[in-house]
């Protein structure tokens, strides 16, 4: 295959943006003409559509998903002498978030098939300090919620689930981020609700803590001026809102387009020696934040650099998971799984424009470093990219 040919990112935005031009446009002229840019009707707006969208009581627009996490966590009571169960296998936002409210980030170790936290490991890990838990939906395939809450019950602990890479994504039907006590949302630009910068949003059913969320994006204030506790300023603009509220009306159409890529993907590379196809467990609807495949044998960094020959990006998340980034070293023993995936994952490029085409030259490129006999790609009936 030609090396000349355009070089196919792991995520291209451009595409979609082309594709939703007008709307968005408009968006931003309203917001313009409007002169509000902060927390206006956009934001309330957005906030209802979402709410809505998810089925739950109340959502709190902020800057970012690590603001959301942090806002739960604080405003869930979490904080100082307190330990909360995570996963080690997550952006570094995540037990981050934790240890900056003060609290104790714990690893466990993850499923090994959905890179998921390994309900099985959780209730070994629960001591007296423990006060909650926070699953992380990685790459857009739900945690197993089921024994997660029923964990989280009997032991009275809090459930804050990490949605940042899975809005979209359901468990037994169910939403995610409308399981737990309370859902952490990210509209960074990669994210499957993308925006154009920074936000984040907090759902919940939980009427206190929607309160605390919102006073405490607003720097500790209901009222302007009455500052009665130590918040951020941690609020989502118009302009983010007005956008986001048009991506909105999209995200079903883009997540079963991103759902039929990962179809396209596995029927060419299912049975493929060397090589696991992403696990979509029965219960989880994956809305493939990324489409992560495992490459066997220590193989993986030189299959990245084979793909690259043929124009084709890919990315490891994560190449170092937390429990050994030099913030948390030395704190916690080993976590196998985790490191084991993070020698063999690699994620190839998925988006909700992912052509025929590019599908047809990741393939080939993974294909050809292993001579294997090379299957055409075949999608489910219906749809298209
Ligand atoms: C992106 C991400 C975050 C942080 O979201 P930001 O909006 O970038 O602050 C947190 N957790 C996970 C798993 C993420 O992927």
């Amino acid at each position: 295959m030609s090396e000349t040919k355009r070089r196919i990112p792991v995520l291209d935005l451009r595409p979609d943006i082309d594709k939703h031009w007008d709307e968005l446009l408009e968006a931003i002229q309203g917001v313009l003409r409007s002169g509000q840019f902060i927390l206006g009707p956009n934001v309330e707006a957005f906030e209802e559509e979402v709410a809505a969208s998810l089925g739950v009581k109340h959502a709190v627009g902020v800057n970012s998903g690590t603001d959301a996490l942090v806002i739960s966590l604080r405003g869930l009571g979490i904080g100082p002498g307190d330990d909360v169960i995570t996963t080690p296998f997550t952006f570094f936002a995540t037990p981050e978030s934790i240890s900056n409210v003060g609290a104790t980030p714990v690893f466990v170790d993850i499923d090994p098939g959905t890179f998921n936290l390994d309900p099985a490991l959780i209730e070994p890990a629960i001591t007296r300090r423990t006060k909650a838990i926070l699953p992380v939906h990685l790459y857009g395939h739900a945690c197993a919620m089921g024994p997660i809450m029923d964990i989280a019950t009997r032991n009275g602990l809090k459930v804050i689930e990490d949605v940042a890479q899975a809005m979209g994504g359901t468990v037994d039907g169910k939403p995610l981020g409308t399981l737990g006590d309370a859902g952490a949302l990210s509209f960074f630009p990669s994210k499957n609700l993308g925006g154009f910068g920074d936000g984040g949003m907090i759902v919940t059913d939980d009427d206190a803590l929607s309160e605390e969320a919102r006073r405490l994006r607003a720097h500790g204030s209901k009222r302007s001026y009455a500052n009665d506790a130590l918040g951020y300023n941690s609020r989502l603009d118009e302009l983010q809102a007005a956008l986001l509220r048009v991506k909105l009306r999209h995200l079903d159409r883009s997540n079963e387009n991103r759902r039929r890529a990962a179809a396209g993907y596995n029927s060419a590379l299912r049975g493929v020696s060397g090589l696991t196809i992403p696990v979509e467990e029965p219960w989880a609807r994956h809305v493939y934040h990324q489409y992560t495949v495992r490459i066997l044998e220590g193989r993986r960094d030189e299959l990245q650099t084979e793909l690259a020959r043929y124009g084709v990006s890919s990315k490891v998340y994560y190449p170092v998971p937390c429990h050994e980034l030099q913030v948390y070293r030395s704190k916690y023993g080993s976590l196998p799984v985790a490191e084991a995936a993070a020698q063999e994952v690699l994620s190839l490029p998925i988006g909700p424009t992912l052509t025929t085409a590019d599908l047809d030259r990741v393939v080939d490129g993974l294909i050809s470093a292993r001579n294997e006999q090379r299957v055409p790609i075949e999608f489910p009936p219906g749809g298209s990219i």
